[in-house]
């Protein structure tokens, strides 16, 4: 996905009282760090100056402009001089889109030489920034705070993952989870509130009939399907016939055509709901995942419209993102970790080597094999992210994960694997997140960092835990207690 398409308002600050001279300065230094900022391939949103602001009427109206306008991710503010924060209250309190507040000046070092009351004057964020940011905190706005100076790299990391954080939120808006049935049977974690979620976080929850697709499947021929199994052969090993992989490739075909037609980023099946369909879609959601399709099984849709939020996140990222869950441990003292996998649907993009396509019976829905893709996770730092109904909010739960080296064959288990540590440790992770009520399934990247998901869950107003390497369990349990009254 072309993130670049995304634009980021930069507001900077000011007041008439400064005089002409001054202004100017203003408006050609913030014109020489929205350049640099475009020319960073780091930053992969695309900064859009915005004139000056000076006067309470002149805010409201650039904030009204940002909300109305279809390009706008976010808006960036910066006072490089004193704005008094009064004149902001009217423009903030209409502002729809995230915010972030940047606080840097346009000079890295003080000129102890030449500094005067004029240069004192000029170059104040210092004091401007904090009467900005004072007025943020007295309206409790959701926001990111990102001090230092604009050139440092690390300041760039942290403005790019609010960036993509906001580009996942903007795509969401708009956009259409396509559920296809109904979540699972008598199944409590994969429910929620549809309607609350549209509010949180823009996505259209609707269902249409299995149907629908199977009959956009019968209609695709084999001529069709044959030539996307020659380009499976491009990208991974082909361990089946191809007419044991046709029926994959043709619900494939289908089902993106049915996610273009209704403006779908994510969709959910279920192994219980598949009446015209000969397979449940094994391959065809790790292929559709693969291309930037959210993805949940037994109707989780939270998860699913998750994956697609992270995959926007992570677009042109080293690293996947796949939805996964919880399946199975190995307690051996010293070597505890936890196998995650599912029936089929993990995404190859989280992959360590060239992905086999394997044709295997499936223990469960009674339909015919389906071809699979089946893979080890490449090691390395990841995280897993899932989300919540606790019936009067989303609670999204992240865990700082170390994904293992694969050293064990297991020749007999037919689908794609990831073997990971959790932080602090396989018992205490299990533990914390079991105490939040964290689902079985959730989103693993390798990608993102906790920072993305943190921004994401500040920007559409959910709850956010975390458990990490510092989580202490006795800790978490008072944090959630707390929690339930800041939330009430
Ligand atoms: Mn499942």
């Amino acid at each position: 996905m072309e993130l670049k398409k995304f634009e980021f308002w930069f507001i900077v600050g000011s007041q008439d009282l400064y005089g002409e001279e001054t202004l100017k300065k203003v408006a050609e230094h913030a014109r020489i760090m929205a350049d640099d900022f475009n020319k960073d391939p780091a930053l992969s949103g695309t900064i859009v100056l915005k004139p000056t602001v000076i006067s309470p009427a002149g805010i409201r109206s650039l904030f009204e402009e940002a909300n109305a306008s279809a390009s706008c991710a976010g808006v960036i503010t910066w006072m490089h001089t004193f704005s008094p924060s009064k004149m902001w209250i009217q423009g903030l309190a209409v502002n729809k889109k995230p915010l972030l507040h940047l606080h840097t000046q346009f000079n890295r070092d003080i000129p102890w030489a030449t500094i005067d009351m004029d240069f004192m004057n000029l170059n104040q964020s210092a004091h401007g920034d904090r009467e900005h940011g004072y007025i943020h905190a007295r309206m409790r706005l959701p926001r990111k705070i990102v001090a230092g100076f604009w050139q440092d790299k690390e300041l760039r990391k942290k403005i790019d993952i609010w960036m993509r954080s906001a580009a996942a939120k903007h795509d969401g808006i708009n956009k259409t989870v396509l559920r296809l049935g109904d979540n699972m049977r008598e199944v409590a974690v994969t429910e929620g509130d549809k309607v609350e979620a549209q509010i949180k976080f823009g996505w259209q929850v609707n269902t249409w009939g299995i149907g629908d697709l199977a009959t956009r499947y019968a209609k695709v021929t084999d001529t069709q399907a044959l030539a996307l199994i020659e380009e499976y052969a491009k990208s991974y090993e082909l361990k089946a016939e191809k007419n044991a992989i046709i029926e994959q490739a043709k619900i494939e075909i289908a089902l993106k055509e049915m996610l273009d037609t209704e403006n779908a980023g994510a969709f959910t099946t279920t192994f219980q709901d598949l009446h015209g369909l000969p397979q449940l879609p094994g391959l065809a959601s790790q292929r559709l995942m693969e291309q930037g399709y959210g993805f949940g099984a037994e109707g989780d849709w939270k998860q699913s419209m998750l994956t697609r939020s992270a995959k926007v996140m992570a677009s042109g990222l080293t690293g996947g993102v796949s939805f996964i869950e919880d399946y199975t441990y190995h307690f051996e003292p010293g070597k505890e970790a936890a196998l995650g996998a599912h029936m089929l649907e993990i995404c190859p993009s989280i992959a360590e080597d060239k992905p086999r396509i394997e044709v295997h019976p499936l223990a469960i829905g009674g339909k015919a094999d389906p071809a699979r893709l089946v893979f080890n996770a490449a090691p390395g730092t990841a995280v897993l992210a899932t989300l919540v109904d606790l019936g009067n909010r989303f609670r999204m739960i992240v865990n700082e994960i170390e994904t293992i080296k694969i050293t064990n064959d297991m020749p007999k288990l037919p689908v794609a694997r990831a073997l990971w540590k959790p932080y602090p440790s396989l018992n205490e992770a299990a533990e914390s997140w079991i105490l939040c009520g964290g689902t079985h399934h959730s989103v693993y990247t390798s990608a993102l960092t906790t920072e993305y998901f943190r921004d994401w869950a500040e920007m559409c107003g959910i709850e956010f835990v975390l458990i990490n390497k510092d989580t202490k369990i006795h800790r978490l349990h008072d944090e959630l207690r707390w929690s339930e009254t800041y939330w009430r």
